[in-house]
């Protein structure tokens, strides 16, 4: 970990001071009487649905990136037919059903972020309870993951265990650490420490590359924090990684991996395991799906020129 780099980018954090607190669940923005719908959309990979759910969206702008120059941002906003400066970028998790199991891959940031908190409702309209859901797997710790995993009355998914890379559980519960941040950033380690709480024994932390259930397995990719992790999905010969926050903006970091968010707490780790992974699928040809992709977040990564471009997995018409 690199603590020098933690307190340099999260003194920049562009987040306002985060309360945990119960807001009213995120409304889409409307024009006059229409406002967007839930985003769910099903996916399959051999014997399981992976279900991407939206969760909302964050402005994220070019100001939050290093390695990434005013020119390179507006460029790569130009060439995404984006408004700009800053990205409306997605918040999305994932529900894996085989049958008997039903995993939920991270839960959204409800009462972390405005703009945030559909969850629920998404979760509503696939028809998914809280209730069944079996297992709760999480890249990381970071309240845009995580905020859904809480409400007023204590834990959403009673009856879930809780999957996190011990790593994470460390750094986020760490109280020295906690101390030398600045106060914007110390919200982070207390949500991440209420969830811990919240869910007590449930909470099963793992190691590294670790196989949680038959056809799901933990990858580290560590960087953005310190147990970043991604999840490959397997059934047969499908497979499909859960890749978390390999990126942020799409826009601007696959034509730049290099470009690292403000929020990475190691920037050079999360630079490496970026150009790496995506070295690697686009090599590998192996679908992936991604917490900030725009929704739903599912496709596959090719390289362009110096860097890469992600195409998005077209409308399942039959499952
Ligand atoms: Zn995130």
């Amino acid at each position: 970990m690199n603590r020098r780099a933690l307190l340099k980018l999260a003194a920049a954090a562009p987040v306002a001071p985060l309360a945990i607190q119960f807001v009213p669940m995120a409304q889409a923005a409307g024009h006059g009487d229409v406002t967007q719908v839930i985003g769910v959309q099903h996916f399959r990979v051999g014997d399981w649905i992976v279900t991407a759910l939206l969760d909302g969206s964050l402005p994220i702008g070019p100001e939050n990136f290093s390695n990434l120059s005013a020119e390179e941002a507006e460029a790569f906003t130009r060439a995404a037919f984006a408004e700009g400066p800053a990205m409306p970028t997605g918040v999305n998790a994932y529900v894996l059903r085989n049958g008997s199991q039903t995993v939920l891959v991270d839960a959204g940031g409800a009462n972390a972020f405005p703009g945030l908190g559909a969850l629920p409702a998404a979760l509503e309209a696939a028809e998914i309870a809280a209730d069944d859901v079996t297992h709760v797997v999480l890249t990381h710790l970071h309240p845009d993951h995580i905020g859904g995993l809480l409400g007023e009355a204590g834990p959403v998914f009673a009856n879930a265990s809780i999957h996190v890379s011990s790593a994470d559980i460390a750094f986020w519960t760490d109280a020295e650490i906690r101390a030398q941040v600045p106060e914007a950033f110390q919200g982070f380690f207390d949500l991440a420490v209420a969830v811990i709480e919240a869910y007590g024994d449930k909470v099963m932390p793992f190691d590294g590359d670790t196989e949680l259930l038959p056809g799901l397995a933990a990858r580290a990719l560590p960087g953005h924090t310190p147990g970043h992790s991604g999840f490959l999905v397997s059934s047969g010969d499908a497979e499909m990684l859960i890749w978390g926050d390999i990126i942020h903006v799409a826009a601007f970091q696959f034509p730049k991996p290099a470009a690292a968010i403000g929020f990475d707490v190691d920037p050079e780790t999360a630079v490496t395991t970026r150009q790496a992974l995506l070295a690697e699928v686009a090599e590998s040809r192996l679908t992936v799906a991604g917490m900030h992709l725009p929704f739903p977040g599912v496709g596959h990564v090719v390289t362009d020129g110096e860097g890469y471009r992600f195409v998005p997995q077209d409308w399942t018409f039959a499952l």
